[in-house]
């Protein structure tokens, strides 16, 4: 299909390079699927999918992927904050709906502008909501699950409307399958201040003080049997290692940077390198898209 062809829901489809949706700057081209709400999240799953979120945890192969790349956009990438009066307390509110879609960044801004406490610990993870909340994004000042009301899920077969309570999440996991679509949330929060949630949240943020300003996917592997995978990296003498158009940070050897140009090419060669130097059997913490053998 290609961007003139009609849609039964009018969904908007175009060939892109999907290197401009994600954080690392790389990746080769698929048909995007841009779903703005149910009906048209609904076409957009009817054949093979991947659903992209922020592009914050993915590496995608410089052939694009051959499945439907699907967007959260429109009513999908909405919010509403108001407090359910029915649902809200003195000291605690539940939101309307907020898509999938929504980048987290911003909303964690506006809820400490709007003293509302629960979220701030995933200051800095450059995720969308729905993203976040598949894996349980989180720092060790607290995840998505912290806030969270009600989840839906769209899948092939249909939606449903979940609580974390019927859901079995953990670190840095939901319990939702691959290729269920988190398409909106309700967040459960505490009324607090606007001072009070920037406190928090500065905390949060110096931990990242380290970390590399550059376009990266984030951390490239967990850490080995609790062995921090950067000072296995750093002690193997990796820092500043390019291939191609890509290294391993200077600053932070867990992190592998586009420099400006960078292929996925040059990026699995460096997860390559790193691995055989290391020595250490160390598991990637982001996703290859095609998953590679
Ligand atoms: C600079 C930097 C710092 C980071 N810091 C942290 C951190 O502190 N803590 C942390 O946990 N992570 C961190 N990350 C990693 C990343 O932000 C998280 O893994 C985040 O949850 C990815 O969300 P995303 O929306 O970008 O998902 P994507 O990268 O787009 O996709 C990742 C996976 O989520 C799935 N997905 C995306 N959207 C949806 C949806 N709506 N429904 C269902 N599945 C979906 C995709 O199919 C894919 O399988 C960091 C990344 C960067 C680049």
């Amino acid at each position: 299909m290609t961007a003139t062809t009609p849609s039964r829901t009018g969904v908007r489809v175009e060939r892109l390079p999907l290197a401009r949706f994600t954080t690392l700057g790389v990746g080769g081209e698929a048909e995007v699927w841009f779903a703005a709400n149910h009906a048209q999240l609904a076409e957009a799953i009817e054949a093979p999918y991947r659903v992209l979120g922020g592009g914050s945890n993915l590496v995608i192969a410089d052939a694009g992927v051959p499945e439907r790349v699907v967007r959260l956009t429109g009513e999908l990438a909405g919010r509403d904050l108001e407090p359910d009066p029915a649902l809200s307390t003195d000291t605690e509110i539940v939101t309307g709906w907020v898509g999938g879609g929504v980048p987290l960044p911003g909303l964690i801004r506006t809820l400490q502008k709007l003293g509302l406490s629960g979220l701030e610990g995933t200051v800095g993870i450059p995720a969308q909501v729905g993203g976040a909340v598949w894996m349980n994004a989180g720092t060790r000042y607290g995840e998505m699950f912290d806030g969270l009301h009600t989840v839906e899920i769209v899948t092939p077969q249909g939606t449903r409307q979940v609580t974390p309570d019927d859901l079995e999440w953990g670190y840095r996991q939901s319990g939702i399958a691959r290729g269920e679509v988190v398409s909106r949330v309700r967040l459960r929060l505490t009324r607090s201040t606007p001072e009070a949630v920037l406190e928090k949240m500065t905390h949060a943020d110096e931990a990242r003080k380290g970390q590399p300003k550059m376009k990266t996917p984030g951390c490239a592997f967990k850490n080995p049997g609790g062995v921090s995978a950067g000072k296995l990296m750093d002690e193997a003498g990796l820092k500043s290692t390019r291939v191609g158009a890509a290294m391993i940070a200077p600053e932070h050897a867990n992190f592998i940077v586009n420099l400006g140009g960078a292929s996925a090419a040059d990026v699995h060669a460096l997860l390559d390198l790193a691995r055989e130097r290391v020595g250490v059997p160390m598991e990637l913490e982001y996703e290859l898209w095609p998953e590679r053998g």
